[in-house]
């Protein structure tokens, strides 16, 4: 087995870059130049083609991981007074209700289990019985345990009521259809570092130009003002604050790659074939997936531990990574599990030889079993 010089990341962001994209980084802007902001209107306008907003969205960037988005999102677009419905089925869900919390926006969860869909119709009903809700923020492709929601019929539902939809399509954006033609949201989160395949630092926020025209003053926060970097972007084509170059350069850079290789289908496809040859693999080991294959999204799955006691996840990810291949631990709050990623720029012996590196790891950790108890 030849081991590549850099592990191979399975995991959902930050992930494995191409060479070309880690090449952008090696040559330093000054945030004035003209250059450079041409790379960051070019980036805007890339993004927003992929969601085909040009007619009717806006593309603002922000600084920071996702969630700095997220958050600046949220408290960009929801006003003071301001209800927000958020269905919950993970962890990423949960962190949206955190920062309605911590931004003081009144705010409700719509629960469900961490491997059930959220449904359209509970979202009716929910708008129906509330008149107060003003927002409903989704997770698109909940990265917690990878299950896809069904975005299109959800939205249908929150326009049907004339409420406002943001979603968080961090770990969806640009490998699974989103249409601001065909689907009608106000605002939708992505960011550098996942399926565009840049490298993490910056996020944006694709807004409905009529929607975001009326945010000023919105914002509790002054750096995550997207009213304000926007205002400012317009009149001076540079960022408000110090804008992270080098992640907007390797970006520009990811995303010609991405549109070269033949754009979201292209992506999306990749990544589902990644999927399926995933758990093919892990099955032909004896691992089953926690969620139902009709609603895991193909971007990460999480897998039952192996029901062993020699098993312990920071050995396992141990030899594996020994054997050139980074996994991620599960992120559920009652199971054992951990995750692999279908996401980043690795060739087609990626995921087979990552399902190597993992039989291999089982048999030194001295592990038959795999799934002894679930079978029972
Ligand atoms: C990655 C991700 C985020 C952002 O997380 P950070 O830790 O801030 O990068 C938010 N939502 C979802 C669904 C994600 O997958």
């Amino acid at each position: 087995m030849t081991l590549p010089s850099q592990p191979i990341l399975l995991t959902p962001g930050p992930l494995t870059t191409s060479e070309r994209t880690r090449q952008a980084m090696l040559r330093d802007w000054g945030s004035w130049d003209g250059d450079f902001n041409q790379i960051t209107a070019r980036v805007r306008q890339q993004t927003l083609r992929i969601a085909h907003g040009e007619d009717s969205h806006e593309c603002v960037p922000m600084q920071g991981s996702g969630t700095f988005s997220v958050e600046a999102a949220i408290g960009t677009l929801v006003p003071r007074n301001g209800h927000v419905l958020v269905p919950n089925n993970g962890a990423y869900c949960q962190r949206i209700a955190k920062i309605c919390r911590a931004l003081g926006r009144r705010h409700q969860t719509l629960d469900y289990p961490e491997d059930a869909q959220v449904k359209a119709a509970d979202v009716d009903r929910a708008l129906a019985a509330d008149a107060t809700i003003t927002h409903v923020a989704l997770v698109h492709c909940e990265t917690g345990a990878g299950v896809l929601n069904p975005l299109h019929e959800i939205a249908l539902v929150v326009a049907k009521h004339g409420r406002s939809l943001i979603i968080d399509a961090m770990s969806s954006f640009g490998a699974i259809d989103i249409d601001a033609r065909q689907t009608p949201f106000d605002a939708v989160v992505a960011a550098s570092g996942k399926c565009l395949e840049g490298v993490p630092g910056m996020g944006f926020v694709i807004i409905r130009r009529s929607v975001l025209e009326q945010c000023e003053g919105n914002s509790p926060s002054l750096a995550l003002d997207l009213y304000d970097q926007w205002a400012y972007m317009n009149r001076t084509t540079q960022w408000r604050f110090t804008p992270p170059t080098h992640v907007v350069a390797a970006l520009d850079q990811a995303i010609a790659q991405y549109v070269e290789e033949g754009g979201q289908e292209a992506r999306g496809g990749r990544y589902a074939s990644n999927c399926r040859a995933l758990i093919e693999g892990m099955a032909a080991l004896g691992f089953r997936t926690f969620l139902d294959p009709a609603i895991q999204a193909p971007i990460i799955v999480t897998f039952h531990a192996p029901d062993d006691p020699r098993y312990d996840f920071k050995t396992f990810y141990t030899e594996v990574k020994k054997r050139g291949y980074i996994l991620y631990p599960g992120k559920l709050t009652q199971l054992e599990t951990f995750r692999v990623g279908c996401i980043g720029h690795f060739g087609e012996s990626g995921i087979p030889g990552a399902v190597a590196a993992i039989a291999d790891a089982l048999k030194v950790m001295g592990i038959t079993q795999v799934s002894a108890k679930a079978l029972a």
